[in-house]
């Protein structure tokens, strides 16, 4: 492969075909070809159906491609590796696990550094006071936190997030991006974001990349070059309004 050198994941001419239960297909992704930069944050959108959660799995190493490769740091995907850490709506958390118990699970390392670490990422997360609590104790915003920092803890160099605050009302989804976007920043990690919130895929990301369905196409990719860091009071501005603007007149009917 040509290397771009700053490339942290890379799609090249990947096409997933999936056999339904009657035996037709489905394309779920077709031709894409995608070129993510190290630290970019990319937003994934598009109508039901039409790939996003394929490719994260694709980028996770939970599924392969039908033909075409996908490549992180200039290796050919193969499996799922903790440097790609995925993130979805339906809480990952090990239920038979205390909340501190979960957050170290993924940890190779033990002893003081890693309860170290532990304590630093229950504190940013909010979550000290329910360490030792069940994930069944905790609301959904919690639940979601504590996804992401057992996730997080782990410094993913990639972080795949698949409609993470689907689930949230919109003040706790307003606190849930603030704090996504410190953690990233901290961690310096690449991310791609599938969520249906077209304002919070302006806001959140680098560019915006719009697939529509059957087949999973790319349809358009929108720069979002609003400055940094971003804030909810953005939203008011012309510059978001204009790309915002754009991504829903190119959303397909
Ligand atoms: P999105 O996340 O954008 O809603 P998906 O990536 O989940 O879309 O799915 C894209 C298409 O591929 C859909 O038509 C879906 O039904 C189909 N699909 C996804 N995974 C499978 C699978 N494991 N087996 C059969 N069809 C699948
Ligand atoms: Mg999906």
């Amino acid at each position: 492969m040509a290397v771009t050198d700053n490339a942290a994941l890379r799609f090249e001419d990947v096409t997933r075909v999936f056999l339904d239960e009657r035996g037709g297909s489905i394309t779920a992704a077709e031709e894409i070809n995608l070129t993510i930069l190290e630290g970019e944050f990319i937003s994934l959108v598009g109508p039901s159906g039409c790939g996003k959660s394929t490719l994260l799995r694709l980028a996770a190493g939970l599924d392969s491609p039908t033909t075409g490769k996908v490549w992180f740091e200039g290796r050919c995907i193969e499996g799922p590796s903790p440097q790609r850490g995925l993130v979805f709506q339906s809480y990952n958390a090990f239920p038979w696990l205390t909340v501190r118990e979960n957050v170290a699970f993924g940890l190779q390392e033990k002893g003081e550094c890693a309860n170290g670490k532990v304590k630093e990422w229950l504190e940013f997360m909010g979550l000290s006071e329910f360490a030792d609590s069940f994930p069944k104790a905790l609301s959904g915003g919690m639940r979601q936190r504590l996804a992401i920092a057992r996730t997080m803890i782990v410094e993913p160099r990639l972080l795949l997030l698949d409609e993470p605050f689907g689930a949230l009302d919109e003040t706790r989804r307003d606190s849930m991006q603030q704090l996504l976007l410190k953690a990233v920043r901290q961690t310096k990690c690449t991310v791609i974001l599938v969520t249906h919130d077209l304002r919070e895929s302006v806001l959140l990301a680098d560019r915006v990349v719009l697939l529509k369905p059957r087949p999973g196409r790319i349809l358009k990719v929108i720069d979002s070059t609003l400055a940094k860091p971003r804030t909810r009071e953005q939203m008011k501005t012309p510059e978001f309004l204009e790309i915002y603007e754009l991504l829903v007149h190119s959303f397909p009917a």
